[in-house]
């Protein structure tokens, strides 16, 4: 093997997908203070309340005390390289949230015991199935009253199609957790609570003699389920959770640090590493062929001084040397690497290497948009990333007609950016364009931006649409001057998208209209 694919395997690149309070940034903090990337708990995060709150570089970032882009955490741990890609998932969920899976190749799916699969992990779940991500299940505060571990089996098998295969399992019910019986070595471990909470709970092996004097019914109650479990064939079997059909489960709580490093292990050991990626015609290219990367995310005024635009770029193959000169695949022209950083929260560090998996921040990348893709040597374009459901649209028009020229200057800038989705019909012209927006966060960035940077001020008006659905041209005629119901055309790849206010509402003209053509788009439930 040469060095490049030795250090390819050595990576971990992965995503916590979850819901709104499920746990991420505590988990988050505790990965990391396990593998000591970090000195204290409280750093990783720009949330309001912490420690390193929030990150300067946006107003609306700073006034609402949280963070808009999403870049990667970077971690050792037993000679492995950890690459945390964080997506942003909270009230600023938006297109990144989904883009950034582009980067992966696995996703922790956290999910709270009391409250199972909550609506914002399933849409991050059908973005792991559509691009076919393995998923490691992680079902978090444990130490907290909760479902019961057989049910929320059930509940998970039931919501994602995926086989559940506990790979731990919990001694004692939600609320009251002793520990875990590890499925794989068949071991029994205590967690004990450390005071402080933020530093490493306590862990000891317990004999099944000490175990069922300890814990006696519920080391007991533990011991059926997992026989159990056996008895119906619920075992982790590495090739049906390569081909997302089976998905690991693991039982803890971040907060007093139950169960993550478990998690990491099963990472170490499951989780898939670089693999070669196919590019748009379909060919592989190898991990130790020359430098390719992708550009997943593209964050701007980060320094509003500079105004300068980081593009995070995922390794694809090769090794990256900072100061090297790339092929930017979309324009042909080269892009230089003067500036390339390590970046995550409000830490910036100079990176000089890295390699397939890595993340690496471009520094002066204006030129980049996400799905770009940059190479040394042969030429190599991937797979651009798709165009997910908007679920929000407003109509967007300049508020001094005297602007009418930025704002159609920054509206497409935005666009190419992939800031917010454009859509256009002839019925209402070009000075009226409707945004579509993944998360209704999109539409404060646009207007933020569009005075910021273009010096127009603009009007948003929403539209009660809440539905998308790809379509043809034929559609237009069918669906002209019907209520609820709208045609439009996507700048970014001409798609036409046919907008309707509710489910009632399009299946009654598809009642209507049994030629008419609606196909969902990516990460519609
Ligand atoms: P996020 O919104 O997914 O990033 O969630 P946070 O990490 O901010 O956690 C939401 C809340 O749940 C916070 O009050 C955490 O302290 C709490 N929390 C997170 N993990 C656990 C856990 O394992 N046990 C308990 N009891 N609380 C937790």
């Amino acid at each position: 093997m040469t060095d490049i694919t030795e250090e390819g395997h050595r990576r971990r690149t992965f995503a916590v997908i979850s819901h709104p309070d499920a746990g991420k940034s505590t988990m988050t903090e505790a990965l990391a203070l396990h593998a000591s990337a970090i000195s204290a708990a409280g750093a990783v995060h720009g949330k309001a309340g912490r420690r390193g709150v929030t990150s300067d570089w946006m107003d609306l970032e700073r006034s609402r005390g949280i963070s808009i882009t999403s870049a990667a955490l970077r971690f050792d741990y037993r000679g492995h390289v950890f690459n945390l890609v964080d997506t942003p998932g909270h009230a600023d969920f938006s297109e990144d949230t989904y883009r950034v899976l582009a980067a992966v190749d696995c996703a922790v799916m956290l999910i709270d015991a009391a409250k199972g699969m909550e609506p914002q992990t399933m849409k991050l779940f059908q973005v792991c199935r559509h691009r076919r991500i393995p998923v490691i299940t992680f079902v978090n505060k444990w130490d907290r009253p909760g479902r019961e571990a057989l049910e929320l089996l059930d509940e998970i098998e039931e919501r994602t199609g995926l086989r559940p295969t506990p790979v731990t399992w919990p001694l004692g019910t939600a609320g009251h957790f002793h520990g875990v019986i590890d499925r794989v070595t068949g071991r029994a471990v205590r967690y004990t609570r450390t005071p402080g909470g933020a530093t490493r709970a306590q862990e000891d092996e317990l004999t099944p003699e000490q175990a069922h004097a300890e814990l006696g019914h519920d080391w007991e109650r533990a011991g059926e389920e997992v026989s159990l479990l056996s008895a119906i064939g619920a075992d982790h079997d590495q090739k049906s959770f390569e081909a997302h059909e089976s998905t690991p489960v693991l039982f803890g709580a971040a907060l007093p640090n139950f169960g993550v490093a478990r998690l990491l292990d099963a990472m170490v050991e499951l989780a898939p590493p670089p693999a070669a990626r196919p590019d748009v015609a379909g060919a592989v290219r190898p991990l130790d062929a020359p430098f390719s990367g992708l550009v997943f995310k593209v964050q701007a005024n980060m320094d509003r001084a500079h105004r300068d635009r980081i593009a995070f770029v995922r390794v694809c193959s090769g090794r990256f040397e900072r100061g090297m000169v790339l092929t930017h695949a979309a324009t042909g022209r080269p892009f230089a690497t003067k500036y390339a950083q390590s970046v995550f929260g409000q830490e910036r560090t100079t990176l000089d290497e890295a390699y397939p998996g890595d993340v690496v921040g471009l520094v002066n990348a204006s030129a980049l948009r996400p799905g770009d893709t940059l190479y040394e040597g042969s030429a190599v374009s991937f797979p651009p990333i798709p165009s997910f459901a908007p679920e929000h649209f407003a109509v967007a028009r300049a508020r001094d007609s005297s602007k009418a020229k930025q704002f159609r200057r920054g509206i497409d800038q935005l666009d190419a950016e992939g800031v917010i989705q454009v859509l256009r019909s002839d019925l209402r012209g070009d000075q009226a364009p409707v945004l579509a927006a993944v998360g209704p966060m999109q539409f404060e960035v646009v207007q933020h931006r569009l005075s910021a940077e273009f010096g127009a001020q603009i009007s948003l008006d929403r539209l009660d649409y809440t539905l998308a659905r790809r379509t043809d041209a034929a559609s237009i005629p069918l669906l002209a001057g019907r209520r609820g119901a709208e045609v439009l055309e996507r700048g970014r790849d001409q798609a036409m998208l046919a907008l309707f206010t509710d489910q009632w509402r399009m299946r009654t003209i598809m009642r209507e209209n049994p030629g008419l053509v609606l196909e969902p788009l990516i990460a519609d439930t």
